[in-house]
């Protein structure tokens, strides 16, 4: 087989598209393969299709493809143009590639592979392409799957906030929590932030969403009572936030109890920060046996904490009735805490009541969608090398969305 003929294989080339000439430099690492059509071709308009001769050629342009063997192999041709009647002189559309990609669509592929399993500075080492060339990749992968994506409503949808980036830089994010799929971010954590996943739906749309899970962040709040009819009865709090909120206030009485103790020389609390920010069960094993005697003592922090672990029962019954009940159970006993930080976080909850009692409707937290909070902060973590808040955003669709990321193969 000449060589000619084995690249038309590897490369996938179908008629009129045919190997002209392959050269290869061992020093370089590479092959070039130029290809070319026959006299007197005919192609088609990218518009409409019809068979046309072709009227020029654009300049020669470079593919990179899939390497042959350890060789870097780059594609080479001139992209016929015809003169359509009705649309103009236009480039022909060409099998191995997507209009305007420096990559055959078999690399695209590719590349589509190795960015979903690691992160981009790894993968662009592994593809032999620069960090630029892999985001790229990865926003075209991320555009071509919005572009294809149907127009779908979550029954129960997940509305948080995350940090982009340094300081008060935010986006939000909108999932899907049945699919575990990220569904829309904006920037901002503002009303217009959310308004814009709303917004895309007809008001017959927006009756099939259920229930919306959010953190008490009044915008998102806002938004929802402007869009669903019924919000009071579709909104829930999120528990994991709510359980953060508490979690801070037994943090704020440890400190201020932590500085009158150490002041008059007592150290039970000094170094105990993070053993009061897990739950009893997540609690590291060499450390039980401080934090049981902790929590046994007379302390105001063991007293918060055993108020906060409290609360967590009150998502475990089965009806809202005794959910309620819990509730106002758990108010009276926090709110008679004579402890300042929890007084506040109680009152904060029971302004909010309605929202936490809407979990017994529709039993949907943030947390619960695969995942997607912990993969996010993954990604985030990953991704100290992204630069900005618009690759930050572009990860999250490609590792998140659900997208058909690929582009098709002829
Ligand atoms: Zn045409």
């Amino acid at each position: 087989m000449r060589d000619t003929e084995l690249y038309r294989h590897l490369l996938g080339l179908v008629a009129p598209w045919e190997v002209g000439r392959v050269e290869l430099s061992v020093a370089d690492g590479r092959v070039d393969v130029w290809v070319r059509h026959p006299r007197l071709t005919r192609f088609a308009c990218p518009d409409c299709d019809t068979q046309l001769p072709v009227y020029d050629h654009s300049a020669g342009r470079t593919w990179r493809h899939l390497d042959s063997c350890a060789f870097l192999t780059f594609l080479h041709a001139s992209p016929p143009r015809v003169r359509c009647g009705e649309h103009g002189v236009r480039q022909a559309r060409l099998p191995w590639a997507e209009p305007h990609s420096r990559f055959t669509t078999l690399f695209e592929r590719l590349a589509i592979d190795v960015l979903g399993a690691c992160d981009v500075a790894s993968a662009a080492g592994l593809l032999r392409i620069s960090w630029d060339e892999a985001w790229h990749l990865m926003d075209r992968g991320v555009a071509r799957g919005l572009a294809a994506k149907p127009l779908a409503v979550p029954a129960h949808v997940g509305v948080d906030e995350k940090a982009a980036g340094k300081g008060q830089d935010y986006i939000t994010v909108v999932s899907d929590l049945d699919a575990g799929t990220v569904e829309f971010i904006a920037d901002e954590r503002r009303q217009a932030s959310l308004d814009g996943c709303f917004d895309q739906f007809t008001g017959e749309q927006l009756e099939q969403i259920q229930a919306v899970a959010m953190d008490m962040w009044e915008p998102y709040a806002t938004s929802t009572r402007a869009h669903l009819a019924d919000a009071e009865n579709k909104i829930v709090f999120d528990r994991y936030h709510l359980m953060g909120y508490l979690t801070k206030a037994v943090d704020t009485v440890r400190k201020s109890e932590n500085r009158v103790l150490a002041a008059a020389g007592d150290k039970s609390l000094t170094g105990s920060k993070y053993l009061w920010l897990y739950s009893a069960e997540n609690l590291p094993e060499r450390q039980q046996d401080r934090f049981a005697e902790l929590r046994a003592s007379d302390l105001k922090t063991a007293r918060a904490w055993a108020i906060k672990e409290s609360l967590r029962h009150f998502w475990s019954y089965q009806r809202r009735g005794w959910g309620a009940k819990r509730f106002k159970r758990w108010y009276f006993w926090a709110t008679h805490s004579r402890l300042e930080p929890i007084i506040d976080a109680a009152k904060t909850l029971k302004r909010h009541e309605a929202g936490l009692l809407s979990y017994f409707a529709h039993r949907i937290t943030n947390a619960g969608a695969e995942g997607l909070n912990s993969r996010i902060q993954a990604i985030r973590v990953s991704a100290r090398g992204y630069r900005n808040r618009e690759h930050f955003k572009t990860a999250i669709y490609f590792h998140l969305g659900g997208l058909q990321l690929y582009p098709a193969t002829p």
